[in-house]
């Protein structure tokens, strides 16, 4: 009998779960073996029985939950496929942080690809976002409305160049998510040529020094004292987005608050958070992105797995592509995928 891609996935209380290979995809619960896309916690969370992951993602997941985050690891190899169970499974780089995977499940010429978080813009810290073509290709949906498009990162980093120019006696607080956005940012700010000490939150400290050791030059990132936070005169500071509206945050010299978020498109949204300088930097595809990707991997069906699904699964269905959503629960917490209380007050506001 021949295998059906939709065949090679379910759906279960812990994830996606295939069980010709008896392993589940990101789950969202402790199970026996997980197959995992990327670090953020999420889609990585502690307690597995076995991990099958790229190296830097087990490296990120020791570095967070500490080094028996698991019972057994195995490390994936980009590009190479293996086999498990009934299935050959391959990973190929996803675009979206350092170590980010997406995970293609074969059978008998059938092929399903789980991307987890993904996107297509350039980004100094990871590799390129591969395209896999598949039968069926599950995508978040992150950014899944037509009104988000996400700008060049180059011309956001400049904004906040120019406001350290302009107002060189106050320091410039940049609330970025702790894995991948902070790191994108600080690669991002040494290639617009800012060659001065980024200084980092304490909550920072680990991942950073990671992402060094795996090769990406970050340059000085010392971790910011207690005592120096008033002096800090024109310095431009990382810390993580809970951080930026308490009291650490209020004890630098005049503070400018930034963000840096897919969200910050939504200027009601910048202004709610009290965000004066919003930096739009996604590591989330936007819709253009969204729609040329599911287009080049050439996929006769899509699931859409969380975000803005309806308006996807929508759009698939105007190019002739099967598409369903999979609701999937608990996924949306890397600190830009935050749910959207009220989806049509956002879009209304963004497209203003
Ligand atoms: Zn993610
Ligand atoms: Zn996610």
């Amino acid at each position: 009998m021949s295998s059906r891609a939709s065949d090679l996935l379910t759906l279960t209380r812990e994830g996606l779960y295939c069980p010709l290979g008896d392993f589940h995809v990101d789950p969202t619960w402790p199970v026996p073996r997980a197959v995992i896309t990327h670090g953020h916690a999420d889609h990585a969370r502690a307690g597995h029985g076995s991990v099958l992951a790229t190296p830097e993602t087990l490296r990120i997941m020791a570095v967070r939950y500490g080094a028996d985050f698991c019972d057994t690891r195995q490390e994936a190899v980009l590009g190479q496929s293996m086999r498990i169970g009934g299935v050959g499974v391959r990973f190929a780089p996803a675009g979206h942080v350092l170590g980010s995977a997406q995970v293609a499940i074969e059978r008998e010429g059938a092929r399903i690809v789980v991307s987890g978080d993904y996107k297509r813009a350039p980004d100094p810290t990871c590799l390129p976002f591969e395209v896999v073509p598949c039968d069926v290709f599950i995508t978040e949906a992150t950014f899944g409305l037509p009104v988000f498009t996400h700008p060049d990162t180059r011309g956001e980093v400049r904004k906040l160049l120019d406001s350290v120019r302009l107002f060189p006696e106050r320091a410039h607080i940049v609330g970025a998510y702790a894995l991948g956005k902070a790191q994108r940012v600080m690669a991002l700010l040494r290639e617009e040529g800012w060659d001065r000490p980024i200084h980092l939150h304490g909550a920072m400290e680990k991942l950073t020094e990671l992402y060094k050791q795996e090769g990406i030059p970050l340059g000085d990132t010392p971790k910011v004292a207690a005592a120096e936070r008033k002096d800090l005169h024109g310095a431009i500071v990382l810390c993580p987005p809970s951080a930026m509206q308490d009291l650490w945050s209020r004890k630098f010299p005049d503070p400018v608050t930034c963000f840096a978020s897919g969200w910050m498109r939504v200027r009601a949204r910048a202004r709610q958070k009290g965000v004066e300088l919003p930096l739009v930097i996604s590591d989330h595809s936007d819709w253009p992105d969204l729609c040329r990707t599911i287009r080049d991997i050439g996929a006769g069906e899509v699931w859409v797995t969380h975000g803005q699904e309806d308006a996807l699964v929508h759009w698939c269905g105007t190019q002739g592509i099967a598409a369903k959503p999979l609701h999937l629960l608990g996924y949306g917490d890397d600190g830009e995928a935050e749910p959207v209380a009220d989806p049509a007050a956002d879009p209304a506001e963004a497209a203003a």
